[in-house]
């Protein structure tokens, strides 16, 4: 440890918090705080009142892969998750001193003892050692006083860093007629097996389906198979009054705190604008953060069927027919939107550089906006899509697609590095070949997937940290905890630190492996990763107190992860716009009203302002009644000489008067143009 001091817990009044930032709450004197400055000052949470937190589950017995000693637990009463409170209160932060001794209630093996590593949360690292009871981390610091029993983890030369956490998964879709191979079970083993403990996946359901009982089905999905703590966002693809009521349900009674709208997939999840627009406005009344698939949905309709009739029908057409272009302009309008409805906005899956500096442009013009690129897009790019075998090319289908521009990847990781994007995901969502054969003759059949969930923190390291373009600290924040601040489950997730869930990595960043679909977790045939070799490599990794991956050896037990609802009002998002509802109102103009002479509508009178007043939606056009002009005639019948007579569309008023041969001019007024020279 950097700042060895004298052993301050032979002095009882010694006060290392002083000026404590909360005075009046319980303060701490165990030794163990005084040890590492800074590291929990007004950052542990007393989670026992905290209506968020689901009981630890403990594992279920009767599954075949669940490990000895966890099957010895005892099982312990299953609560229903409580309902989702709007907001922690302040109060509730005080600085918890943990008994070592109370044994109530636990076994020894639920107590875990992390010793030698060194520590990395999003804000610091420092040398520290963890003790972690019952699901929860207890202890934090140096010379900790551990109860006996208790499996001790060497952690020398390694660094504890809070679990992954996925922002954007898709597990057992239901999608294009076909469902993603790897399920809750599959998948979040998967996500386990590379340092992930929990995922944020997506209640999607087709249009006019009630939300709720998407949300239902979900929910029963998910529930038995799940092997890690796992969070849902839930998609908006139709609009009515029944969904805005039914968003507020899931709001207040579900555990949900985001919503997501597309902007492409026409006529299966598309949203138009006025419909996003409301879709953002009732987020932000309900204090949940609207979610948006950014591409032009009419353009990729469009062009993807002039691919087809060019005889464009390999995976290299999905590319084309949704250029960076597409991506960027739905950023933009996405943005545009969610500021018109002041409405804080994430941005899934940004996968071009087009896209990315469409929202860091927007994030310097001050709107609360948050983007995510995902492991596909760091760690790949889009040259796939013209390789020679078939199945490679289909294997890299998503939307919106990986870019054919090698660059991408490099700089969407600097962007990433330097915050003017925040989080990761990975858009997992897999399929096997057959079923991309489905899209054989026509790449707009291919099933759209992905594989990332795995394999995210090893190419995240591989191609952020080796390199050189992000610390430890960073690692942590963009694949940890900024997703836990923005959906508002920090600091239970995304934090080493006392009161914590022990959702936990030990990271070997020496180590190195050989990303393979041989080797690999997921149910899915094939990895878009194939080949890389990744520093960074999770030798441990705890997910709710329970050892899953052990030196290399996963043991997983089904269904034991819990659904974690997420708060509405996030601080980290809504702070601003809240105040900004508060402060940023129009305002009317007090002033005295107009007594003039009004004049009398005269019911007689050609309407011109009308839409067949314009050439430019004239249906009549070649008629007598053709008029270029928008406004009234003056009160003598006369043009209005405010109106242009000239018309954008290409036809103009005097298209079919007879056209004057044209007149040459030697000395024109002002003198000749040629000549000057
Ligand atoms: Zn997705």
């Amino acid at each position: 440890m950097a700042d060895k001091k004298k052993d301050p817990k032979d002095d009882d009044d010694y006060d290392f918090f002083a000026p404590h930032p909360h005075p009046t709450k319980v303060r701490v004197k165990n030794s163990f705080f005084n040890m590492v400055p800074d590291a929990f000052s007004g950052k542990s949470i007393d989670f026992k009142e905290d209506p968020r937190r689901t009981p630890t589950k403990k594992p279920n017995k009767n599954i075949a892969d669940a490990p000895e000693e966890e099957k010895k637990e005892e099982e312990k009463k299953e609560e229903e998750a409580p309902p989702v409170e709007e907001k922690l209160e302040a109060e509730a932060i005080v600085i918890q001193e943990a008994n070592p001794w109370d044994q109530s209630d636990t076994s020894a093996q639920s107590r875990l003892f992390l010793k030698g590593g060194r520590i990395v949360n999003d804000d610091q690292s420092f040398d520290a050692d963890v003790y972690i009871e019952d699901g929860i981390i207890k202890q934090v610091g140096n010379n900790l006083v551990i109860p006996g029993g208790s499996r001790t983890i060497d952690a020398r030369g390694k660094l504890i860093m809070p679990g992954g956490i996925d922002t954007h998964t898709h597990m057992q879709l239901p999608f294009m007629g076909t469902f993603a191979v790897d399920d809750f079970y599959s998948g979040t083993k998967a996500a386990l097996a590379g340092g992930t403990t929990m995922i944020i996946d997506f209640v999607l359901d087709q249009k006019n389906v009630s939300l709720l009982e998407a949300y239902d089905k979900w929910r029963n999905w998910a529930d038995g198979k799940v092997c890690c703590d796992y969070g849902l966002h839930v998609g908006v693809t139709w609009w009515s009054d029944q969904v805005s009521k039914e968003m507020e349900v899931l709001c207040k009674e579900k555990g949900i705190n985001s919503f997501k709208v597309f902007l492409a997939y026409k006529d299966v999840f598309m949203l138009e604008d006025d419909e996003v627009y409301q879709t953002f406005v009732r987020c932000r009344e309900l204090g949940a953060i609207g979610m948006v698939h950014a591409e032009n949905g009419h353009l990729i309709a469009e062009k993807s069927q002039e691919m087809i009739a060019r005889g464009i029908t390999g995976p290299e057409g999905h590319e084309m027919c949704r250029p960076e272009e597409v991506e960027g302009e739905a950023v933009n309008r996405a943005v545009t939107i969610a500021s018109q409805a002041n409405c804080p906005l994430y941005i899934c899956k940004i996968m071009s550089r087009t896209a990315a500096n469409a929202l860091a442009n927007s994030r310097r013009k001050g709107n609360v906006v948050f983007g995510e690129p995902i492991a596909a897009s760091l760690g790949t790019d889009g040259t796939h899509y013209w390789n020679k075998c078939w199945r490679h090319g289909a294997g890299h289908v998503m939307g919106p697609p990986l870019r054919p521009d090698s660059t991408t990847p490099g700089y969407l990781m600097d962007l990433l590095a330097n915050n003017d994007l925040q989080v990761t995901g990975t858009d997992n969502c897999t399929f096997n070949a057959d079923q991309k054969a489905l899209g054989k003759d026509d790449f707009r059949k291919i099933p759209n997937g992905v594989n990332g969930v795995e394999d995210r923190m090893s190419v995240i390291w591989e191609k952020g940290v080796a390199s050189g373009k992000m610390d430890p600290c960073r690692f942590v924040a963009v694949t940890s905890t900024n997703a836990a601040k923005i959906f508002n489950i920090y600091p239970q997730k995304g934090r080493i630190a006392v009161g914590s869930d022990a959702d936990i990595v030990i990271w070997d960043p020496k180590a190195t492996r050989t990303i393979s679909a041989k080797t690999h977790h997921q149910a899915v045939d094939f990895n878009i990763f194939e080949g890389m070799t990744c520093h960074g490599v999770p030798e441990y990794v705890i997910t709710n107190g329970h050892v899953v991956l052990d030196e290399g050896q996963l043991r997983v037990t089904q269904g034991m992860g819990r659904f974690i609802p997420t708060p509405c009002n996030s601080e980290i998002a809504f702070s601003r716009i809240r105040e900004r509802e508060r402060t940023c109102q129009p305002c009317k103009v007090e002033r005295d009203g107009y007594d003039g002479p009004v004049a009398k509508i005269d019911g007689n009178a050609p309407e011109m302002i009308t839409k067949t007043s314009n050439p430019i939606l004239s249906a009549d056009a070649g008629s007598d009644k053709f008029n270029s002009h928008c406004r009234p005639t003056t009160s003598s019948g006369g043009r209005n000489l405010h109106d242009s007579s000239f018309s954008l569309s290409g036809a103009q008023y005097d298209d079919k008067q007879a056209k004057r041969p044209s007149t040459r001019t030697l000395n024109p007024p002002g003198g000749r143009s040629d000549g000057i020279w």
